[in-house]
Formats: structure tokens, sequence, C-alpha cells
């Protein structure tokens, strides 16, 4: 009942900010709905010898700023709309921080957890073999999102390179370091939405030594924000997680977790449920815990009206793609709580995505360093710009972002006589 449809979530800002903007109503007919979304079944032959059909899609925006990108994500909770929905804020993203890239995303409809090692690989490695006569490095490049990982980008390549003789590495990005893939790739999502908190912060006056800080979702993303925000010296207060045994849990600690401990703990047990020296809390009472900031790293929707009503942090960064539908959103910005959007705030993935294809292409290495660097001065680049917009047009953090995006979007789409 609460959850918004992704399209109508993402349509709903950009139509506001074409509005703010004051452009023909094309620009946003345009916008609204990818170029093109193609729907796949692919056969997997299972383990215990019978087939099944697995759907997929991958859905590819707009290509006037350069070749497709975005992630493929594996999760039963995959439909079209929802791919149609990450490859627009894919566009947006890539838009904000000036990448060369316009948007795409796939998905596959499917519990990873119910499949073998075996099963896996046939369901990437099919994937590709439905989709690679509309991927390319300079046409479209995949990358991991949910559920997917190295492992599964490297049979993808795999097939590929099998299937089209092109032997690039760059068509794909988010690889295994031995396999064509960049250092930092892995820490970048995490380390951008650390960065843009502790910039968050300092506009609120909040000292990061003193920040209190809540977590949802420990995957990737979340698990490495917690790592660089504990670098920066914020203290990570709860952690809401889910796993099979437990469905969703959040653990506690009133006086911080060391996160160095909870990832190694969360490495070896797939869990966090019984970690030492924390307590179990609802998730009604995650939500209304009085912290500073809460950084949503799970899927879209997970903050609806409920949560927001229920919300006392002063910041919440978007790890995740839509955590905050357009109804949550309305509610927080009227109790006064900055929101740092997606495109904005987990950026830091695709733009070392983007490092890593100038690697594959120029055969140049760079360093972690390099790359992180380079992760965070174009989201600052960005944060700043946006900031100058939230003030011109004095709004939100989320449709400042959208304005800047959607204008970089709209002149090039003029140049190139698109519109
Ligand atoms: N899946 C990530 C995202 O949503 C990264 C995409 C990429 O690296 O292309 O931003």
């Amino acid at each position: 009942m609460n959850s918004v449809n992704p399209l109508e979530n993402v349509q709903m800002i950009l139509k506001k900010s074409c509005e703010v903007l004051d452009l023909d109503e094309s620009v946003y007919n345009l916008l609204k709905e990818p170029e093109r979304t193609i729907e796949i079944n692919i056969p997997v032959k299972m383990d215990n010898g019978k087939f099944r059909i697995f759907k997929g899609y991958r859905s590819q925006h707009c290509d006037v700023m350069g070749p497709y990108k975005g992630g493929i994500r594996f999760h039963q909770s995959v439909n079209g709309d929802e791919v149609k929905a990450l490859s627009i804020w894919m566009s947006l993203k890539c838009s904000a921080t000036h990448l060369p890239f316009g948007g795409g995303k796939g998905g596959i409809i499917v519990d990873v957890n119910e499949l073998s090692e075996n099963e896996l690989e046939k369901l990437s490695r099919g994937y590709v073999k439905e989709l690679y006569k509309y991927i390319g490095d300079r046409f479209d490049i995949p990358a991991p999102d949910v559920n997917t990982n190295e492992k599964i980008m490297a049979w993808m390549l795999d097939e590929y390179i099998k299937l089209t003789g092109n032997n690039t590495l760059a068509t794909f990005t988010g690889k295994a370091l031995g396999f064509g893939g960049s250092f930092g790739r892995k820490e970048a999502t995490g380390v951008g939405v650390a960065v843009m908190t502790r910039e968050s912060l300092i506009k609120l006056g909040i000292n990061i030594r003193d920040s209190k800080i809540a977590i949802q979702g420990f995957g990737n993303v979340g698990s490495n924000t917690a790592k660089h925000l504990a670098r920066m010296g914020g203290n990570i207060l709860a952690v809401s997680e889910f796993d099979n045994e437990h469905g969703v849990y959040t653990i506690y600690n009133e006086n911080g977790f060391n996160v160095f401990e909870l990832i190694d703990y969360f490495s070896k047990n797939h869990t966090l449920y019984d970690f030492k020296g924390s307590k179990h809390i609802s998730i009604d009472q995650f939500y209304s815990l009085d912290v500073d900031v809460l950084i949503p790293c799970a899927l879209e929707n997970s903050i609806t009206e409920e949560e927001a009503q229920k919300i006392r942090a002063k910041l919440i960064v978007e790890g995740a793609n839509g955590p905050v539908n357009y109804l949550a959103d309305r509610i927080l910005s009227q109790k006064n709580i900055e929101v740092i959007p997606d495109i904005l705030a987990n950026s830091g993935g695709v733009i070392a995505s983007y490092y890593e294809w100038v690697q594959n292409i120029s055969g140049i290495d760079m360093t972690e360093d390099d790359v992180l660097n380079k992760v965070e001065y174009k989201m600052l680049l960005a944060y700043n710009e946006i900031m100058k917009i939230k003030d011109k047009y004095d709004v939100t953090m989320r449709l400042a972002s959208y304005i800047y995006s959607v204008l970089r979007l709209y002149k090039i789409l003029k140049l190139r006589s698109r519109i």
C-alpha cells in the first residue's frame, strides 16, 4: 500500500524539475521513458536436469552524453518499471557528475539464494547470450548492482568475448582486479556516500566525531560507507540487515560499533544477528532513533510515509537508489530533514566505473588513491554546483540535483538537435 512505483517516483521529480526550468513539455516527455527497454527470457538447465526460464531486462534510457551505463541486479522483486526507473536515475547520476555516459540498467527476476554456483553462472552467461548484440564498450556498459559482483561480471564478460570475438575488457566494469578491474571500484560507492555525509554534517554544524549514524543494509555499499565514516571519526550506532533465518533485524550499540569487527564478522557469518555487544531493536525503533544521520543502503521504497513520520535524524544520505519515495520526501522536507539524493550520494560507484573503463581503453593503470581521489573530487564539484542551484531556486537537495542534471541533459539534447 505504501510502496510507490519507482518509475512514477522518478517521473514525478523529473516533471517538477522540467517545470522549474520552464522547459517545453517535450523535454519531459522524452526523458520520462527510456529510449529502449529489452525484455528477455533466459533458459537455464538447473542442477536437477530440468529447465527453468528466468525473465530479464536491459533498459537504455538516453545516450546523448555517451554510451549507456549502469548495473545489473539479480533480485526477486525486479520488474520492468523498476529497471526503467533505475536507468533514468543512471542518466541523471552520470549527468550530475559530468561522466560521458548515459543511463542504462538491467535485471533478472531471481532469488539468488535458491541457485547453486553452477546455476548462477549459467544464468549470468545466459543473460549475455540474450543481450550481447545490445551491449558493448561504446554502446552499453553494464556493471554490478544488487546481488551481483565481480565474479558475475567475469562470467558475463567472458561470455561476451566468446560470442563477439571482441576481446575488450571495457564492456563491463566492476570486474575483479585480475581481470581488468580497477583499484578502488569496490569501495567507491561507500567512499562517496561517506564523503557526502561528511560534507553535509559540516553544513549542519555537526562535528563528525560527535555524530551518531544509523545504516540500513550492510552489503557492499552499506559496509563500505560504515568503514569510511568510521575512518573519518563517525559513530555507527545501528545497522539494520536481513537474513533468511531472522528476516529483517537491527543491531544497536549506544556507544557505537567497532565497524572493522562488524565487517569481519559479517564476511565470516553472512549475518550480524549475533554480533557481540549489540542489542536487538525493532525496525520501528530503528527509524525512530535519535541519530544525526540515517543512511539507507538497501532497495527502493525503504522509506515510505510511515517511516518518514518516525524519523528523527537530521540528515538522510541515500546510499541506495530510490530509497525514499516522493510521498516520504514531502514529509521529510516539512520536517526540515536534509536529504542527499541517490543521484549524487551514491554516484561514487559509477564514477569509479568510468575510471575503470578509461584504464581498460587506454591501457594506463591508476592506483587506488588516483581513483578514489578522482571520485571525491568529482562528487565535491557536483555537490557544490548543486548547492548553488539549491540556493538559487530555494528547493530541496533532491530537486536541485535533478534540475542540475536535467539542465545539462537538455543543453546536449539541444546541441544535437534531438529536441
Ligand atoms: N550499480 C551502480 C549504480 O547504481 C553502479 C553502476 C555502474 O558502475 O555502472 O550506480
